[in-house]
């Protein structure tokens, strides 16, 4: 069953990742002349880094994992490949949680493609804390839609009542 499971995400990973258009991806085939990543605009823009190895989303990560005490598994290092930590982080949780994870790493996922692309194409700039804002809005949105397996990592965050943006900031 787990072994299904990790290879529905792999399958996923690579779904995704063969759709998205990094600035690494865009210079290699000659669209673009520079593969600077759009949020910390000094490495190059491959997804592994986009999603985890940037200092940014390492940031966004860590902030969103603390918040239900699952930050021992946030990814820590530049040059961290992003199916590499997900499949290993993954494996730290029990079967519920575990869900729940996977389904916070997909959403986590759109919003800071999201970001990338609205700095990218809108050349507008959101900070870390909005970002982490937008990931907690979007996951009750996402709750609202049948998402149950988000349950896990809101309780744990004691944000199962319909969220307060406001209050992140305190509560941090
Ligand atoms: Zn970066």
């Amino acid at each position: 069953m787990e072994d299904k499971s990790a290879r529905q995400m792999q399958i996923l990973w690579l779904a995704l990742h063969d759709r998205c258009w990094t600035a690494d991806r865009r210079k290699r085939h000659n669209l673009q002349q520079h593969d600077t990543c759009a949020l910390c605009n000094q490495e190059p823009e491959t997804i592994s880094h986009l999603l985890v190895g940037c200092s940014f989303s390492r940031e966004v990560w860590y902030i969103i994992l603390l918040r239900g005490r699952w930050h021992s598994v946030s990814p820590i290092h530049q040059g961290t490949i992003f199916s590499d930590w997900w499949l290993a982080a993954r494996k730290r949780f029990g079967k519920v949680d575990r869900k729940s994870f996977d389904t916070l790493v997909l959403l986590a996922f759109w919003i800071i493609w999201k970001e990338r692309n609205r700095r990218t194409f809108d050349h507008v700039f959101q900070s870390v804390d909005n970002v982490v804002n937008a990931v907690f809005e979007e996951a009750n949105a996402w709750l609202q839609a049948g998402f149950r397996s988000l349950e896990a990592f809101l309780s744990c965050c004691g944000l199962l009542a319909p969220i307060h943006v406001g209050r992140l900031n305190m509560i941090m």
